[in-house]
């Protein structure tokens, strides 16, 4: 039952909220207000609407990375001249996303917290080589994005801590990365299966090579077998097929209502040709 309603404007108030246990996180609320109203999502005594903290939007290039802040909405992700020039893979997965309505309260960091297998961001990330930081009362940790989620809807965050910043390493010359979700429906749908592939293409050829599945497992998760088809590879039609089967293999999904297991297999299949066919061409 939910007793108070905070909502803070500084980092130290926000953490300070966290600390005193029992707190549930909003940012855009796209997932929260339904998932708890539908019985799904538990809320705890105090509501923290983190939407006001500010420092926490937006893009900027620190060093040998790219800062993106948790409160970036997707509609920024698509928006934001900086991170479409540079990350052009999110704004790709922001354009599929749900609807403008939604895009434009849901964030990135609300994204990750909810930690769907299905999540349209985590997919990009995920190739991009994300880490997250968070950040609580006693201090600040990175984790890797890959070994962040543990599960449908569970993450290493503890309760007490704010998903504050995701670093990607800027990209290097030649760096390509691509996304392509398939839904039940061709517009506003979750993914019933998605792909993400990034590398380094110099003359034809694939290398520094990361692929990504979404909603293929209990978390999204890197395509170990494809990225070994595909490493130091020319991006010919041989190369397409060879990872493409080795995709199909290596997934495993459930059957649910959004897709059967057989089918997310053949969706994934066909999906890693066409993002290599796009990651070929740029
Ligand atoms: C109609 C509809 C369509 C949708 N379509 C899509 C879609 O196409 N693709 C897709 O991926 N998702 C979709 N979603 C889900 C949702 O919009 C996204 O997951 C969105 O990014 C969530 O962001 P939010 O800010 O609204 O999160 P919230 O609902 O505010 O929070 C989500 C979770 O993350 C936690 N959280 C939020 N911010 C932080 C933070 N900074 N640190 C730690 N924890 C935090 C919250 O406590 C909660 O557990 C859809 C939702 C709806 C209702």
């Amino acid at each position: 039952m939910v007793e108070r309603y905070l909502a803070p404007t500084t980092l130290d108030e926000a953490l300070k909220a966290l600390a005193a246990g029992d707190a549930t996180i909003v940012a855009g609320g796209t997932d929260v207000m339904p998932q708890s109203q539908a019985g799904r999502f538990k809320l705890g005594r105090t509501l923290v609407n983190i939407r006001r903290v500010a420092g926490l939007q937006g893009g900027a290039k620190e060093g040998d990375e790219i800062r993106l802040g948790a409160l970036t909405t997707i509609s920024q992700l698509r928006e934001d001249a900086f991170i479409a020039k540079t990350l052009p893979v999110l704004a790709e997965a922001a354009d599929h996303f749900a609807s403008v309505q939604i895009r434009n309260m849901g964030t990135l960091g609300g994204n990750i917290g909810n930690a769907s297998p299905a999540g349209d961001t985590l997919v990009p990330l995920l190739v991009l080589d994300a880490v997250v930081e968070l950040r609580s009362a006693k201090g600040m940790r990175r984790l890797r994005l890959d070994e962040f989620f543990t599960g449908p809807g569970k993450t290493k965050r503890t309760p007490d801590e704010l998903i504050t910043n995701i670093f990607v390493p800027a990209p290097k010359p030649g760096f390509v990365a691509r996304f392509a979700k398939f839904g039940t429906r061709p517009a506003l749908d979750i993914s019933a299966v998605s792909v993400g592939i990034a590398g380094i293409v110099k003359d034809g050829k694939i290398s520094n090579v990361r692929v990504a599945y979404g909603a293929v497992a209990p978390t999204p998760v890197r395509g170990r077998a494809a990225e070994a088809a595909l490493e130091g590879k020319t991006l010919d039609a041989a190369t397409l097929a060879a990872a493409a089967k080795a995709a199909q293999g290596e997934v495993k999904p459930i059957s649910d209502r959004r897709a059967t297991a057989w089918y997310r297999r053949e969706m994934i299949h066909n999906l890693v040709k066409k993002v290599l066919a796009d990651v070929a061409h740029g």
